[in-house]
């Protein structure tokens, strides 16, 4: 968008089928998720140890069903998936701090570049279920204090709430507040959408402005010459020599990251989706539920509605690590399932799943998608020159690469429009060095492969 406005033709290829004309699993994660996307300024976030006391992270080593964050059989690991978990593990706590801080200053960019947006654009943000303000909610009253103290750092802390707080201002968690499963809450800025509802809006709104979208169009390679110059792309939509090219392509990006220095880097882990009925007294304001010690530790329950406009909460929550393959295992796939029930069965007791609705897309029971993830947390920014002609080559378009936006790929993306807007007009972006790939040695050069218990 931000491309098409500063006046550049836009084409636009996706190996993907228009979104809402097919199954959840073909799709990759914006669309293969449901509909329901929340800004905060902690959004996308650092997952790396950041305490100085705090010892070797090992939630991607551990199983879902043990409450960590595997969600492959530890024999079918690779080695490259191996060395992508030490790299994780071996971020210290002083550089996770540094990294943690300037993803926090691109969400800050990002959330400036949201409020920008809905007033000069505010009929992309009709009918979308625009929710502001987000009530964080804490069962351990530790993380609570530690979680006020952080977003009191960050300048995200619009007030505190306590369980009675909690009861009175929104009457759909009174019995979990009363039963005594909330600590406490904190107010934070931000605000929640129907994505996809979004989405919708956007890709007509590109289309207004000559925006031309290829579905089912993969690109299935890039060709590089002898030396490693990029001299083209394997699409059935023809890219022209002098385009520029920006890639973003979730976590099955391996065909068009391969020669950049982003290869290897994005690794998957799968999030979780389920929607309750959001019944009298209805939920007014979006949460985010944080459960420490539970097997889905983590929910964004969003207010939203489904496709014939009746009101829902929908839910996503839970971390599976998938690596480079596309298939969890079912076991802990199952726990990731059963542990966002048991969440909405704690904060919404007697909560039944909605009616079927006209739009298919709505009627699951559960689904998930896969967030493209890096082992450092921070995002992946690379650009290199294409080359043109084969007698005299000289330098054509950018190749711009994207993405590995873990929890926040939504929350960050009017940053990254800005970042790619600055390459192609030649200028500086902070996320130009920030998230450069090679900020922080990779993994596979860095690493041997490991055995599998954890490291010392
Ligand atoms: C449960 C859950 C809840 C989440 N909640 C939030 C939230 O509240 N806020 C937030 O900011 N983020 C959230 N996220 C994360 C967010 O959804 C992701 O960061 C984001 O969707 C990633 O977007 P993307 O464009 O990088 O990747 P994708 O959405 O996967 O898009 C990549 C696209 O590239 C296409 N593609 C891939 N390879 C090729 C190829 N070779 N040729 C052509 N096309 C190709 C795919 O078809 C796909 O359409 C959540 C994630 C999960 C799992």
């Amino acid at each position: 968008m931000y491309l098409a406005d500063a006046g550049y033709r836009l084409t636009l290829v996706d190996r993907s089928p228009a979104p809402g004309t097919a199954q959840w699993w073909t799709y990759g994660c914006t669309h293969g998720g449901d509909d329901a996307r929340m800004f905060t300024f902690t959004e996308m976030d650092g997952y790396n140890n950041t305490d100085f006391h705090g010892g070797v992270p090992t939630w991607f080593r551990r199983p879902v069903t043990d409450c960590g964050w595997l969600a492959r059989e530890p024999w079918s690991l690779t080695p490259q998936e191996h060395a992508w978990i030490q790299a994780f593990e071996s971020v210290p706590s002083w550089l996770a701090r540094a990294y943690t801080a300037d993803v926090f200053a691109l969400s800050a960019e990002a959330g400036r570049e949201w409020s920008a947006l809905r007033a000069r654009l505010p009929h992309l943000f009709e009918d979308v279920v625009l929710t502001d303000g987000i009530l964080r909610v804490y069962t351990d009253p530790d993380h609570l204090r530690a979680a006020t103290a952080r977003h009191r750092s960050i300048g995200a802390l619009l007030g505190e709430v306590t369980p009675a707080d909690i009861a009175r201002d929104h009457p759909a968690l009174a019995r979990a507040a009363g039963a005594g499963a909330l600590a406490g809450g904190v107010l934070v800025p931000g605000f929640t959408l129907n994505v996809h509802r979004f989405t919708e809006r956007l890709v007509a709104h590109l289309v207004d402005r000559g925006a031309r979208f290829h579905w089912r169009t993969p690109v299935t390679g890039v060709r590089r010459d002898a030396h490693g110059a990029l001299v083209g792309f394997d699409c059935a939509v023809p890219v022209p020599e002098h385009a520029h090219v920006i890639a973003s392509p979730g976590v099955a990006g391996a065909a068009l990251l391969r020669g950049t220095p982003c290869e290897g880097r994005v690794h998957g882990v799968l999030g979780g989706w389920m929607r309750v009925d959001n019944r009298d007294p209805a939920l007014r304001t979006s949460l985010k539920v944080a459960r420490r010690g539970h097997v889905t530790e983590d929910a964004n329950i969003t207010v939203a509605r489904d496709g014939d406009g009746r009101s829902v909460l929908i839910v996503g929550s839970g971390y599976g690590y998938i690596g480079t393959s596309d298939s969890p295992d079912e076991r802990q796939l199952a726990a990731i399932r059963a542990g966002i029930a048991n969440t909405i069965s704690q904060l919404f007791p007697g909560s039944a799943a909605p009616a079927p609705s006209s739009r298919t897309h709505d009627n699951y029971a559960f689904k998930y998608c896969v967030r493209p993830w890096t082992a450092t947390s921070l995002g992946l920014y690379h650009v290199e020159p294409r080359q043109m002609g084969r007698t005299a080559p000289h330098q054509g378009g950018l190749f711009i690469v994207t993405g590995g936006h873990n929890t926040g790929g939504f929350a960050q993306s009017p940053a990254i429009g800005r970042a790619v807007l600055a390459s192609v007009c030649g200028t500086s972006h902070p996320m130009h060095t920030l998230y450069h790939p090679e900020r922080h040695p990779a993994p596979a050069a860095r690493f041997a492969p490991l055995s599998l218990s954890s490291p010392a």
